[in-house]
């Protein structure tokens, strides 16, 4: 597959201006299909971070100063010019990141929507006031933040974006974001989609590059008071002790081993539906698929052997073909790492499906989705988040060892739920360690409600008014009304 018209060299935007990196430095970006390199990104370092954040910060006064409806407008314009360029983003997001086309149009559409809804979360946003009586009022002022920093990962890198970048501006913020490595493609058409909305330079400036340098200079920036990241639990951490040094307030969306859980009297094909599709759509490389099925062991064997047909009707291709569901893992590096864990479930469990490259894929990072049944809670395939079309199944007992089981890893980001008892459906849902629960449903999110994770899988929460929250501090204002009688020193009591 080719496509047309791909810049040649991916360049970073500061204020306003399509650049070079400040040593010219580049690093090579390649398709997912073949793994030849088809362009150039700019690797940005200090340097380079250092013009962004300027930018960011002369930009800052006038655009936090515009009131929520111009900044709603200029928002809807943002969702207008994602939406005239629907197919583009799309083909070109599969084509970088090797999702199926189908998947990707869904990646965009759900991107022009979080500026869509982000401009009515803020036209909407009334000001707290407290009133003591005749005495006192108080109110509460929200400003934002100042410069964000926005790093974010190669699965559906541009919704990802999306969905920071549509609060952070609506909060009024200007920022720095610092795209995955591995997929900048669609990055790049941020700056026509921005000049076309009218969005003032500066207040938007991306820095590609490598982590441990563009991406670390954000973060040790120290004219950059919020970090907003999403991608894997290790570098969460790394960020979040660099981040000590200046205080910054941060948001995690970390990586999840999430379990659906089914019990023997739930609608089996309903879960069979929602397990297939939500391990193995965008190819597994998802951060809420649920990747570890555990059965109530008297459906177990009925289950499994489904799941694992259903696995081998699965239909691996190339990502442009509209019949393709899986497509190609993103990177090589991440396509062997895949592997390997194949390999170790291997030792460790029953192989039931795929686990094989298909055989008329000779070339680039292809995987049938693969199904390991009867795998033991202490197993790594059980444990380690593999991100990619891999699910663990194990059988359960009762109530009491699934919440066990559930609750077995070091994730709690999403849960899936199956039972036709509701009250065991909720109960199972308190019960469970995790940020995110669907019960007799899959992943269908309104994007009024809160999303993250607990333990390993993050740090706060995204969506709706919660990240407003986070890209604004609130300021309180006590005021007198009437006559307050300050306690006065050295009076007699
Ligand atoms: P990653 O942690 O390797 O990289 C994510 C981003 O961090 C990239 O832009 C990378 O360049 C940057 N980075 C790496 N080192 C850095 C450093 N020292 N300082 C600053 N930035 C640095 O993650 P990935 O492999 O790109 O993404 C996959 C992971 O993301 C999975 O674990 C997945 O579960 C997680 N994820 C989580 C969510 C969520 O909402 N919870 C959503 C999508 C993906």
């Amino acid at each position: 597959m080719s496509i047309e018209n791909l810049p040649p060299v991916i360049r970073h935007w500061i204020g306003g201006e399509l650049v070079d990196s400040a040593d010219g430095r580049t690093f090579p970006v390649a398709d997912p299909m073949t793994n030849t390199p088809y362009a150039k990104a700019a690797a940005g370092g200090p340097a380079d971070v250092e013009r962004a954040v300027a930018a960011a910060r002369s930009a800052f006064p006038a655009w936090s100063s515009l009131g929520n409806r111009e900044r709603a407008t200029v928002l809807n314009r943002i969702a207008d010019a994602v939406e005239t360029r629907h197919e583009r983003l799309a083909s070109i997001e599969s084509y970088d990141t090797g999702l199926p086309i189908t998947q990707a149009r869904g990646q965009a559409r759900r991107a022009a929507e979080n500026f869509r809804y982000f401009a009515d979360v803020i036209v909407a946003l009334g000001e707290e006031a407290f009133r003591q009586g005749d005495e006192q009022f108080s109110y509460v002022v929200r400003r934002p933040v100042g410069v964000a920093g926005l790093i974010t990962p190669w699965n559906t890198p541009f919704m990802l974006e999306s969905w920071k970048l549509a609060p952070a501006l609506a909060s009024g913020c200007t920022l720095v974001l610092k795209p995955a490595e591995w997929t900048p493609l669609s990055a790049s058409l941020w700056p026509e989609i921005f000049a076309e909305a009218g969005v003032p330079d500066g207040v938007v400036n991306i820095v590609h590059g490598l982590g441990e340098e563009a991406g670390q200079a954000l973060v040790d920036h120290p004219d950059v008071p919020l970090i907003s990241f999403t991608g894997s639990t290790d570098t969460g951490r790394h960020i979040i002790r660099s981040s000590a040094q200046h205080l910054k307030t941060t948001s995690m969306e970390l990586g999840g081993k999430s379990p659906a859980v089914v019990f023997a009297d739930a609608d089996l094909e309903a879960a069979l539906d929602s397990v297939v599709f939500g391990v193995f759509s965008l190819n597994g490389e998802r951060c809420t698929a649920g990747s570890r099925v555990l059965v109530e062991r008297p459906a177990y064997e009925e289950f499994t052997r489904r799941l694992a047909e259903r696995a081998d009707a699965v239909r691996v291709g190339p990502p442009s073909d509209p019949a393709t569901e899986v497509g190609a893992l993103v990177h090589p590096e991440h396509y062997e790492r895949v592997l390997n864990y194949v390999e170790i479930g291997r030792k460790e469990a029953r192989l039931v499906a795929g686990g094989t490259r298909p055989a008329h894929l000779a070339d680039g990072n292809y995987l049938q989705p693969t199904v390991f049944a009867d795998v033991p809670r202490d197993a790594r395939i059980f444990q380690e988040e593999i991100f990619g079309p891999v699910v663990a199944v194990a059988p359960f007992d009762d109530e009491s060892e699934a919440v066990e089981l559930a609750n077995a890893t070091q994730f709690g980001l999403a849960a899936y739920i199956w039972t036709s008892n509701l009250k065991r459906g909720h109960r199972i849902a308190h019960a469970v360690e995790s940020g995110m629960i669907w019960i007799n449903s899959h992943n269908v999110r309104d994007l009024r409600t809160p999303f993250g994770g607990v333990k390993a899988s993050g740090v706060g929460r995204e969506g709706g008014a919660h990240s407003i929250d986070f890209y604004t501090e609130s300021k309180i204002v006590h005021v007198a009304l009437g006559d307050v009688h300050t306690p006065r020193f050295g009076a007699a009591s």
